[in-house]
């Protein structure tokens, strides 16, 4: 191939260099091991969940941008500035799910869940896209396991969501899980509490960063979780939303963190703890695992809270009283705990399938077949023609077993059986070739 071309006037035209094609930024291709790893980590999430309760639902990856918008709210970073949007040729307003929890309310009404006993327990897994900064843990296409609990303001829901959570943490490998949990309040509550810290941050506006100086305006309650070295420090003395809290919020908080201590689940109260969605009410946590040591903040491996006043800004004419969180799968697979998890689809094949020539080759997808039925799975190099190539693949994979398959096993309907350790060998007739493998240890 060349990159110039000749045209009608014969003049030799040179064309652009095409670079090869990348992956956008932020996002990965998932493969080998790592393929594994998510789908065993999204199995035993999936056990768990099934055990305490939860059923499985799958939502569109696209919605009506407006959904979260609404849901979400303006002045967080999500809405903001991390979600993708795009136009369709009809002229839909669409985005890219940047988080579940809207669409699973969108999906309780939609599909008539409210007339269903109550609450209702739903698990989900995939891909979220947030337009974030690249960074260590922090992708832009990344995944989750969402649990939520929708229809009861129960706080038995809380603690059965942040349960449920840990219990998959720990089966994945986490040692020392720290719930950072908070209570922001109620509708009573979070509007007297807002107020006060409206006054309190008036008061320091002069040392808080532009950033957050904005967010006085558009959310008040997310700069106590900012960044910023000035205000950490003046969020130091803020006013704390458990102090205001209604009784009746008072209360749900309090049994929430009974339920934790009853469950042995370590906690911290966290009065800077908001999260970044405005729909929260009430209990919002954080999960970290903390086996790393101290010096270094983990990032959360999960998160979320109580949104019991979603569903009217959704559309809907009653609110639905409704909790949820979600694991940070990336993040998990990531972890030096992580136990690499593995699904149980998974067999590591022992055998190693040589087909010598053409004759051989014709026959060898049936003798694959043959052992798939068996479930004896095989590894095997279909494009390579030669024994001592084979051979050395073989020997590199570490399969304690080679089958050997050329010309005259073909016209036999023979195999030979290799011991790689040993280097004996037997010839097997192919109609007891799985029974006989089933056999070898
Ligand atoms: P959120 O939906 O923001 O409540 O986040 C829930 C969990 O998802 C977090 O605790 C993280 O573990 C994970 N997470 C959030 N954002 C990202 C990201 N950009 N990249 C990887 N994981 C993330």
């Amino acid at each position: 191939m060349t990159d110039k071309k000749i045209n009608q006037k014969n003049e030799i035209k040179k064309e652009p260099k095409k670079e090869m094609a990348q992956s956008v930024r932020g996002m990965r291709d998932i493969f080998n091991e790592d393929y594994y790893y998510y789908q065993g980590f999204f199995e035993k999430a999936q056990e768990v969940a099934m055990y305490y309760g939860f059923k499985p639902i799958e939502t569109p990856i696209m919605e009506q941008e407006a959904l979260w918008t609404s849901g979400i709210g303006e002045g967080t970073d999500i809405i903001d500035k991390e979600m993708y949007t795009l136009k369709t040729k009809g002229g839909d307003k669409l985005a890219i799910r940047p988080e579940y929890t809207a669409s699973i309310m969108r999906a309780y009404f939609e599909k008539g869940m409210q007339s269903l006993p109550q609450p209702v327990m739903l698990y989900s897994y995939g891909p979220v896209y947030r337009h974030d900064n690249p960074q260590n843990g922090r992708y832009r296409e990344f995944r989750q396991f969402n649990l939520e609990i929708l229809g009861t303001e129960k706080s038995i829901a809380d603690a059965l969501i942040i349960k449920t959570a840990v219990s998959i943490l720990k089966e994945a490998g986490a040692q020392e899980i720290i719930v950072d949990i908070n209570s922001i309040g109620d509708k009573e509550s979070r509007p007297v509490y807002i107020k006060e810290l409206v006054n309190y941050y008036k008061k320091h506006i002069a040392d808080l960063s532009p950033i957050d100086r904005e967010r006085l305006k558009t959310n008040p309650l997310r700069i106590l979780d900012s960044k910023d070295p000035r205000t950490i420090k003046i969020n130091e003395n803020a006013p704390d939303s458990i102090a205001s809290l209604s009784s009746a919020g008072k209360k749900h908080f309090k049994q929430v963190l009974e339920y934790l201590d009853q469950m042995n689940i370590a906690y911290r109260i966290n009065k800077n703890l908001v999260r970044g969605l405005s729909y929260y009410s009430h209990t919002v946590f954080e999960i970290l695992e903390t086996s790393g040591g101290t010096d270094v903040t983990p990032l959360a491996i999960g998160g979320g809270g109580r949104y019991d006043y979603l569903a009217k800004t959704l559309g809907a004419k009653k609110d639905v009283p409704a909790m949820g969180m979600a694991i940070g799968v990336d993040r998990v697979v990531e972890a030096t705990w992580f136990k690499k998890l593995e699904p149980r689809i998974m067999k590591k094949p022992k055998i190693y399938f040589i087909q010598l020539g053409f004759e051989a080759k014709l026959k060898s997808l049936n003798v694959v077949e043959q052992l798939r039925m068996a479930h004896i799975p095989i590894m095997q190099s279909i494009s390579k023609d030669t024994l001592g190539i084979q051979l050395a693949i073989a020997e590199k994979s570490g399969a304690p077993y080679a089958l050997i398959f050329g010309h005259k096993e073909a016209i036999d309907n023979t195999v030979i059986v290799r011991d790689m350790q040993n280097r004996k060998q037997e010839t097997i007739k192919l109609d007891h070739l799985a029974e006989y493998l089933k056999k070898l240890k």
